[in-house]
């Protein structure tokens, strides 16, 4: 089924789920709706874990899960092992058993700079007979030397290494092609997965290269990867495909992050995390580690009808577009005509290296006919027709010269390490992460030290651990400090996790009133993933703060011109772009002000479960403990801390007076769906509307199939800008995303015969 339908069948299963609760009353209309809900959750598992594009919101996504499962809980013959809910095998796996992969996993060569790059195209030219051996290979070796990272500008017809000419050079070639194949080498865990009629039947890893372990269990909880693929209808029955198991940036803070609060020592690097995560034994664990997984290899394939694949799918491209066809995650590929292209790409992909949102440590380069790979084997070691090309390593050693402290928005009171300057993969830093106390004592790392510092992405860079063969005689124990660096009021120890004394200590700041915290407090408000006030970052927050102009968060909507436009750095334009963004933050959804509030362990995904079960800030305030532990996913701990900071006269404060200051408490009854005219646009309203208010203009969009979000991205389809557009404007002009008036938008509106009003 294609993705429009998919998308219309989504919407109108959530319209059915939503609020019904009989569903499902007799077995065949159950039977109907998990014939239904089967193909909907996995395409929207493919929107959003493939695609990166999500189509629906995440409780809706929840809604549909739970309504599945609870049908086969009732109807359990419904239960299809590769239903979307049947995921996570429950029970401990008690061993691995060893499993002999369809053919071996070997590893690649490695390659540093363009002169490396140039002799692997030299000794393929050999393997194939293209060069002779001696004198002529030995002139463009020494060819090789002579240019070494210079990329040839204009080259003579015959060069080995160009761009432009390759094409010539190889074509009485005895009909092998050379082209090659540019994809990023992901800094994973490799692994190997084999489908037979169309479904998952194992997934092992790398092993010894000839011998892997069965970790299908694990594998199953990665929902990048398929369950089934429709093999079938292109005529395959087997096939064995590679790839490596990732995490990506953001999901492997979330797992530090609450490995940090749960007590445990944070995992050095997404690499790390991830190859211990295969290995674990509890499938439930490992679906806690958020792994994604990228395939870009089909190592074998066996056709219905006996024709040697190679026929079929010649090209090693040709078998990443079967793939990206058949819903695997594959990763961006660009073929290259020349070895000198392929070094043009790699450093294309060394440059946005920090952009990605996982980890890469360079490029692997493969000859992209699979003849010719063929024809060129492997040695003992590696194929001569693939090899890596690494980017420079992102850890560095370098000396502690001081440790800062640091006071979060809960007040807890954090060692960060001032470095001496290094550059990591391109950045200088001067500042990383240590985590908490008890972990520097535990990793004995002191002041003077020379340490090893590692960086993953735009994370924040963290010690990884300490060198002591090259302590000073003069370097100092790092003692916790006793009192608060901001209010000096005296610290204390958070009570530890069960099981883990060392690391689960947190030093606190248990003064409300504590200037570095009523800092973060106000900074967590104003953040994007909270409630979205442009142009209001740290050092605002700690500016605003500083002159007194603001105490707490309600404050923030009792600034005047007259306050602002004094402050450093503020101008006519930008106070008055700042009290606009204000201003709007007043209507966000319910939602965004309650993870602002920074109630502990609520984020953004709990605050959405929360705001959609109540409906509004009021009802929250009102419900019973018990009752919020009740909704799936939050549980008593989380209930309890929820209620108590609900009952805290301080917050019933905060909450009246933002009420009184026009801050939304509600959020408005979800009209049913008129249309599906505007599916698959994706909206951005930026500047002032007069016409009609931002919110009407985003009912209208979700009401007829539409998305409309805060901010321009490259998925975004429209922008619709009003007077005083910024940053938003500016950032869409530079997608080349188009950009429409007001009446534009009316007008758009009406070609669909929508009327806004
Ligand atoms: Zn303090």
């Amino acid at each position: 089924m294609d993705s429009t339908k998919l998308a219309v069948r989504t919407q109108a299963l959530l319209t059915k789920v939503k609020g019904n609760s009989d569903l499902g009353a007799d077995a065949r209309e159950a039977a109907e709706l998990v014939a239904e809900l089967q193909p909907v959750l996995r395409f929207l598992e493919h929107r959003y874990y493939v695609e990166q594009d999500p189509l629906v919101a995440d409780i809706e996504y929840d809604t549909l899960f739970r309504t599945l499962k609870d049908l086969e809980s009732r109807y359990p013959e419904l239960i299809h092992p590769d239903s979307p809910t049947q995921r996570i095998h429950q029970g401990l796996i008690e061993s691995f058993d060893k499993v002999e992969h369809l053919t071996p996993m070997i590893s690649l060569d490695n390659t540093t700079n363009l002169e490396e790059l140039r002799l692997f195209h030299i000794s393929i030219l050999e393997n194939l007979g293209v060069l002779q051996a001696g004198n002529e290979s030995q002139a463009w070796r020494t060819r090789a030397k002579d240019l070494g990272d210079t990329l040839i500008e204009s080259a003579p017809q015959d060069d080995l290494f160009s761009e432009s000419t390759a094409g010539d050079l190889f074509t009485n070639l005895d009909g092998a092609d050379l082209r090659y194949n540019v994809e990023p080498k992901f800094d994973g865990a490799g692994i190997a997965l084999l489908y037979e009629n169309n479904a998952l039947i194992r997934g092992a890893s790398r092993g010894n290269g000839r011998m892997g372990d069965d970790i299908t269990a694990n594998i199953r909880t990665i929902r990048a990867l398929p369950l089934t693929v429709p093999l079938q209808d292109h005529g395959i029955v087997r096939m064995e495909v590679r790839g490596e198991a990732i995490i990506r940036l953001s999901d492997f803070e979330k797992v530090n992050e609450r490995r940090t609060q749960a007590g445990e020592a944070p995992f050095a690097n997404p690499r790390n995390a991830c190859a211990g995560s295969l290995r674990l034994q509890d499938p439930t664990e490992v679906d806690q580690r958020m792994l994604s997984a990228f395939i870009y290899h089909i190592s074998y394939m066996e056709l219905a009808d006996g024709t040697d694949p190679i026929q079929r799918y010649p090209k090693h491209t040709d078998r990443l577009e079967l793939l990206q066809s058949l819903g695997f995650p594959v990763p961006e590929y660009g073929p290259s005509d020349g070895i000198d292209g392929t070094y043009r790409l790699c450093q294309e992909w060394a440059e946005k290296r920090d952009s990605l949102a996982y980890e890469i440590d360079g490029c692997v380069i493969k000859v992209d006919d699979v003849a010719t790979q063929e024809q060129l084997g492997s040695t003992a070691h590696h194929p001569r027709w693939a090899v890596a090309y690494k980017i420079a390593a992102r850890q560095s050693t370098t000396r502690l010269l001081d440790i800062e402290l640091n006071v979060g928005r809960t007040g807890a009171v954090t060692p960060v390490a001032h470095l001496e300057p290094v550059a990591l993969g391109g950045v200088v830093i001067s500042r990383a992460s240590l985590f908490n106390f008890p972990l520097v004592q535990k990793l004995d790392i002191r002041v003077g030290d020379t340490v090893l510092v590692e960086r993953a992405g735009d994370v924040i860079p963290h010690v990884v651990k300490t060198i002591p063969d090259l302590r000073p005689p003069e370097a100092t124990a790092v003692i916790p400090p006793e009192e608060c660096p901001s209010c000096q009021s005296e610290l204390v120890w958070d009570e530890p996790a069960a099981g883990d004394e060392v690391t689960g200590k947190v030093l606190r700041c248990v003064n409300y009133r504590c200037e570095s915290q009523r800092v973060e407090r106000i900074r967590h408000f104003a953040s994007r993933g909270a409630m979205d006030i442009d142009g209001f970052g740290e050092a605002m927050a700690a500016q605003l703060v500083g002159a007194a102009l603001i105490r707490d968060v309600a404050d923030i909507f009792t600034l005047t011109m007259e306050q602002i436009l004094p402050l450093e750095r503020m101008a006519q334009t930008s106070a008055e772009n700042l009290l606009r963004a204000i201003d709007e933050a007043r209507d966000r959804p319910c939602w965004r002000l309650l993870t602002g509030l920074g109630i502990r362990h609520v984020g953004t995904k709990v605050a959405q479960v929360l705001c959609t079960t109540y409906g509004s800030i009021h009802a929250l305030a009102e419900a019973p403990s018990d009752d919020i532990a009740e909704i799936d996913g939050i549980g008593t701990v989380l209930a309890a801390s929820i209620s108590a900071w609900f009952r805290n006269p301080e917050s019933q404060a905060l909450l009246e007076r933002l009420k009184t200051l026009g801050v939304r408490m509600e959020d408005p009854e979800q009209p049913s769906q008129a249309s599906d005219a505007l599916a698959g646009e994706i909206f951005v309203f930026t500047g002032s509307l007069e016409r009609f208010s931002r919110q009407e203009a985003e009912t209208v969009v979700a009401l007829h199939g539409g998305k409309a979000v805060g901010s321009v991205s490259k998925k975004t389809t429209r922008v619709v800008a009003g007077p005083g557009a910024g940053s938003k404007l500016r950032k869409a002009e530079s997608l080349s995303i188009p950009v429409m008036s007001e009446q534009e938008f009316l007008d758009y509106l009406d070609t669909y015969g929508i009327d806004i009003s």
